[in-house]
């Protein structure tokens, strides 16, 4: 099989250790291949029974957090020490913009995390299984262990 050239890690910013960041990074070093970290932001602003926006400025907040996790991303990047590797930020329904960029991008390994906290039948979790449902590429889901106290 050929290497692969273009690692795409889906980074959702869970406080603590990234297992995704962290296998991505070492398997871009093992084959050489371009690193590309993503965010997905998920906005959505609540509404209320007109479904109107309660709060109207929901483009502003959508816009802290994305300034907010392109500098999250950043720190990551600086501690992966992989030459060249970038960060972006999109905003969106997570498993819809990470298939997208991967698309768009020509990535052939999207890493994702998986709890698997909701036993078998849903160990991949949402965003997980929207991703390999229909990602053009591989899929890499890394376990990522239970907080203690968590679920
Ligand atoms: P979930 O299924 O939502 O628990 O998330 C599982 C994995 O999907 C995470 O470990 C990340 O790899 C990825 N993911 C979840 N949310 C996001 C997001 N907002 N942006 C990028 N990746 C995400």
């Amino acid at each position: 099989m050929e290497n692969y050239r273009h690692i795409l890690a889906a980074v959702d910013l869970a406080p603590g250790e990234d297992p995704v960041t962290l296998r991505a990074a070492a398997l871009a070093r093992q084959y050489g291949a371009r690193l590309s970290l993503l965010h997905v932001v998920e906005y959505v602003p609540p509404l209320d029974l007109a479904y109107d926006p309660v709060v109207p400025m929901g483009v502003d907040i959508e816009n802290q957090l994305m300034d907010r996790a392109r500098a999250e991303l950043k720190k990551r990047l600086a501690w992966v020490g992989v030459e060249g590797a970038q960060a972006h930020v999109e905003a969106g329904s997570p498993k819809r913009e990470i298939v997208r960029f991967a698309r768009e991008h020509e990535v052939d390994l999207i890493v994702v995390g998986t709890h698997g906290r909701h036993g078998l039948s849903l160990l991949l979790g949402a965003t997980a299984n929207g991703v390999l449902h229909h990602a053009p590429c591989d899929v890499l889901a890394v376990r990522i262990p239970e907080e203690a106290g968590d679920g």
